[in-house]
């Protein structure tokens, strides 16, 4: 490339599947500019991975800083792109990159659409990761869980929330509500380490008891399944609250109960039975309804993408590129695509949560990101560019200067968890100091930088 000019690519989000694609980028020489819109970079890996794994969040904070000290990687963070934010999707098509990709993970709420769904006490688990993560906008927000809750949902995200509601908010009770059976958990069981030993042995049994006809209906053995379950209830780490956990399975909310302050006093809930679908099974609801005590719900039902970027969109996905090729990665996969026009909206790709939203964990999303550059890279080996980096940061920079946006570079990102790290006062739940507001973030930066 060195007759030419460099092509520069710009990709927007900076969690691991953005940074994976970004650091690859770097590697192959070209102009990387990182656009995101939190303060700081790491995404989910900085505000929704459990605060308590330190080995991991640590190990991939490390790496992001070495990619960030390259000179060919340039960090804007604060800077959000789509309708109404710094930078609208097309302005930033103007800018003159060669390529975009957005990493801008899954924003939207998914939600099961229940009446009552607004009650006070009702969340939704990325606010309450948010909220234990100090995400600036969740971290400074009361959080009033009662003191019965109910996680709907059998993943990992139930699973953090119950780690976050025992071990930190010490309520009385944590109940997952499942739709389908204990078959069907989806929680990882080195996950549940963190909460077995405030397991309600005793409810969980009474539990299979209450749904033993309707296991055996399809084939599943309560006794074999309850020991399968209670039987990954090892190497649990030590009690420190006396919340009892269990699990409500075969039941669907199908309305939330609120009292005269429109604050929940309950659930009502439909009993499902399963039924077959191919290798799988099926919840199918019994029509018979009963309620279920609570003070607060969380919905961990998965995510969806935000559709206000202003990117194709359809049924809580952005649109990738229908006609599949052979290579392998299949570039069509991380092409957007407008169904309206029937072609591929040029130079814009998709990696990460924003291609498959709430799909697999840190690994997964970072060999996305490092597949997406493959694919950029193959674009970008059949264009030429005449824009060079400085014209392009020349009119970022000025355009976000008109927005009075407030970028924040990796020097200034250095300032701040030099601060942060200096930081005594209030902690998160594992005791790091985070600062939760931007407005703080910034005020610090700019006293820098004086
Ligand atoms: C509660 C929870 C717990 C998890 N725990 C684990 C775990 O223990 N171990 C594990 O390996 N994985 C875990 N995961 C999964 C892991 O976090 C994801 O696989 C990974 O973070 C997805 O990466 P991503 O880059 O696609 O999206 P994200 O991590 O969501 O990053 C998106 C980035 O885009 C930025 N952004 C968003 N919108 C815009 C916009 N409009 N403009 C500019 N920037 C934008 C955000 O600021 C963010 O930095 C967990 C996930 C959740 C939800």
């Amino acid at each position: 490339m060195s007759a030419k000019t460099t092509h520069v690519i710009i990709v927007v989000g900076a969690g691991p599947a953005g940074m994976a694609a970004a650091s690859s980028l770097a590697k192959a020489g070209y102009e990387v500019i990182i656009l995101n819109r939190d303060i700081k970079f790491g995404g989910l890996a900085e505000y929704g991975i459990f605060p308590a794994k330190l080995k991991l969040r640590g190990g991939l904070k490390k790496q992001y800083w070495e990619m960030l000290g390259q000179a060919n990687v340039h960090y804007f963070g604060n800077v959000s792109v789509g309708n109404g934010k710094d930078l609208t999707v097309e302005e930033l098509r103007g800018l003159g990159a060669s390529a975009v990709v957005f990493s801008i993970g899954a924003q939207g709420t998914k939600t099961i659409g229940v009446e009552g769904d607004s009650a006070k006490g009702v969340f939704h688990a990325k606010d309450v990761v948010y909220h234990f993560n100090q995400l600036p906008g969740f971290g400074d927000r009361p959080f009033d869980m009662g003191k019965h809750v109910a996680v709907i949902g059998a993943g990992d995200v139930m699973v953090d929330i119950a780690h976050w509601l025992i071990r930190y908010k010490k309520v009385e009770s944590v109940t997952a509500i499942a739709r389908r059976g204990p078959v069907e958990r989806k929680y990882n069981p080195k996950e549940i380490r963190s909460v077995c030993s405030n397991m309600d042995i005793d409810g969980i049994t009474i539990e299979f008891t209450r749904i033993k006809d309707r296991l055996a209906a399809v084939g599943q053995h309560a006794d074999e399944v309850l020991k399968g379950l209670t039987g990954e209830f090892t190497k649990c780490e030590p009690k420190v609250s006396d919340t009892k956990m269990s699990f409500k399975f075969l039941a669907s909310p199908k309305r939330i109960l609120t009292d005269a302050h429109n604050r929940v006093r309950g659930l009502e809930l439909e009993e499902n039975k399963l039924e077959p679908k191919g290798e799988d099974t099926a919840a199918v609801g019994l029509k018979q309804y009963y309620e279920f005590a609570c003070d607060s719900v969380v919905f961990a039902v998965g995510d969806k993408v935000d559709e206000t970027v202003g990117l194709p969109y359809k049924g809580g996905v952005y649109v990738t590129n229908p006609n599949k090729t052979t290579n392998d990665p299949d570039d069509a996969l991380f092409q957007a695509y407008e169904e309206k026009t029937g072609t591929v909206v040029e130079g814009v790709f998709l990696a990460g949560w924003a291609r498959k939203a709430s799909d697999g964990l840190v690994g997964v999303a970072k060999r996305d990101g490092d597949w997406c550059a493959e694919v950029v890279g193959r674009y970008l080996a059949t264009k030429t560019t005449d824009n060079p980096s400085k014209i392009v940061l020349d009119k970022l920079h000025a355009m976000l200067k008109a927005r009075k946006s407030q970028p924040v570079d990796v020097n200034g990102l250095r300032a701040l968890e030099a601060a942060e790290r200096a930081h005594t006062g209030a902690t998160d739940c594992i005791g790091e100091f985070k600062f939760a507001v931007n407005q703080e973030m910034l005020s610090l930066i700019e006293r820098g930088r004086k």
